[in-house]
């Protein structure tokens, strides 16, 4: 389902957000450019006089779905008009960049097409429509760096205003075989660590108690520091010299061929570093790693876990997995069920190949009948929900530290966020939101674990 923003109106701003933590980051971002304007978020795209779909590209149907979506919103805007109230209708994201004069062509009505590198110029292009009307189309990959342009405001995303996103380092040069991200956010950047710093800092006056940074390739991190660049490791470091109360940080997603043993070190060394990493791997068997152009092989990736499990013994794996990439036999899609086999994941994602226009895997023999790709996926899921329930179940008895982010559904009871990113449920005292308290686990469910709170520890914060 896409996120939505919300709160309450001048002129109002409807945000739908499809993807990854990235677009729900910039799609934060687009409403702080837009606040100075006057717009104010609104829970109904009925209520709103703009509307953005900051839209995704990642597997198939991406475009489909934009259209779908926009002729709901055509005909919300046609109701409005009825009304005599203006509706402005934008595109944003990945699929903007990649289909933007399509798009334009297929819906005309719609008057804004921006990509992710051109968010800052919002204002100037709806001061543009509302002089010369028609529509603005904005799929540039700009000299300037939009972060040095977008306003000192980041509002944090979620729960409660207890964590929240950060966007550290953007685009890709790696291009695997299969992925639109280096066409659609273009080549790699990082961002100077002094405006990360400064976002880092009023993210955390405001409230905030852990932060997850963002990035395509996010352990590529190289940014200027100190007439230098800083590594992640680094940037990590400084977080927590610099920022007291900052007491948790994540990072999100990393390519295993820049796990350097630098930041493996900092998981061991630096306390804010939750025992928690996605590493994508893809695949399990060499033949098809080489032919994604991942750049390693399967015990490659074998060999950087068991270095981060001597670093942090308590590190919880995630990662993500791709079946039936052009080539792939029932003997390479075993090698990936060995890997996770030998690996255990605390959880992961799997997606069925996705043949994505202008790649060069899509252009690739043998691709994969779809029926073989659905039956791999099927066993693939089923051993990675039983590795899954199996970490949940052996967390029971043990006491974890939980950060309560907000009231459970039921009366009395907190929800909160383990180091493990899963939700607890427990019953506790509202004023304990926002501490970080020990609770000792007692139920797991697949994707939750329930609790009570551990006396004699008592709160940590
Ligand atoms: N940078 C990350 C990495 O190197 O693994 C991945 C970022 S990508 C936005 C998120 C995930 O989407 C990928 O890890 C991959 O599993 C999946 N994905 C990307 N392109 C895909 C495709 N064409 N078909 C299926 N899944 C795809
Ligand atoms: Fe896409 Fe990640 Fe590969 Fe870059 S490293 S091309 S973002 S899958």
């Amino acid at each position: 389902m896409p996120e939505q923003l919300s709160n309450s109106p001048s002129r109002g701003l409807h945000i739908i957000t499809w993807g990854c933590q990235m677009n729900v980051y910039d799609s934060a971002r687009m409403a702080d450019v837009l606040r100075p304007l006057g717009y104010s978020p609104v829970d109904l795209p009925d209520n709103a006089d703009m509307i953005i779909l900051n839209t995704c590209h990642i597997r198939e149907r991406a475009a489909e779905k934009v259209f779908s979506e926009l002729g709901r919103l055509r005909q919300i805007r046609e109701a409005r008009k009825l009304e005599g109230k203006e509706t402005l209708i934008a595109v944003a994201g990945c699929v903007a960049q990649a289909e933007g004069k399509e798009l334009l062509a297929r819906a005309p009505y719609v008057d804004l097409v921006l990509g992710p590198q051109t968010y800052h110029r919002l204002p100037e292009m709806v001061a543009r429509i509302a002089r010369a009307g028609g529509s603005v189309i904005d799929t540039d990959f700009p000299v300037e760096s939009k972060f040095d342009l977008l306003p000192e405001e980041a509002a944090p995303q979620n729960e409660g205003n207890l964590t929240a996103f950060l966007t550290i380092q953007e685009g890709c040069d790696k291009f695997c075989s299969f992925c639109v991200v280096p066409y659609t956010r273009g080549a790699e950047t990082s961002r100077p660590v002094a405006s990360i710093l400064a976002e880092a800092e009023r993210l955390v006056a405001s409230g905030v108690k852990e932060i997850t940074l963002l990035g395509q390739n996010v352990n590529a991190f190289h940014g200027d520091w100190n007439g230098g660049t800083a590594s992640l490791p680094e940037l990590a470091s400084l977080l927590h010299e610099k920022i007291p109360a900052l007491k948790r940080l994540r990072y999100i997603t990393s390519h295993p061929r820049d796990m350097e043993q630098a930041l493996i070190d900092a998981h061991r060394d630096n306390p804010i570093f939750m025992p928690y990493l996605h590493l994508p791997v893809q695949s399990g068997s060499d033949k098809v790693l080489k032919a994604m152009n991942r750049g390693h092989t399967a015990d490659e990736y074998r060999e950087i876990i068991s270095r981060l499990r001597q670093a942090r013994p308590d590190i919880a794996l995630t990662s993500d997995f791709i079946v039936g990439h052009p080539g792939e036999t029932d003997e390479d899609f075993e090698a990936t069920m060995q890997l996770v086999r030998d690996v255990r994941f605390a959880s992961a994602y799997s997606f069925k190949y996705s043949q994505r226009p202008g790649t060069p895997a899509a252009g690739q023999p043998f691709q994969v009948a779809e029926d073989v790709k659905e039956k791999r996926l099927a066993a693939l899921q089923a051993l990675l929900r039983e590795q899954q329930d199996a970490f949940n179940a052996s967390l029971v008895g043990t006491v974890q530290d939980v950060l309560v982010t907000g009231l459970g559904r039921k009366p009395g009871q907190l929800n909160g966020r383990s180091p493990y990113l899963q939700p607890v449920h427990f019953e506790g005292d509202p004023s304990q939101i926002g501490q970080i308290v020990k609770v000792r686990i007692t139920a797991p469910f697949t994707n939750s674990l329930g609790g009570h709170l551990h006396e004699q520890e008592g709160t940590a914060i």
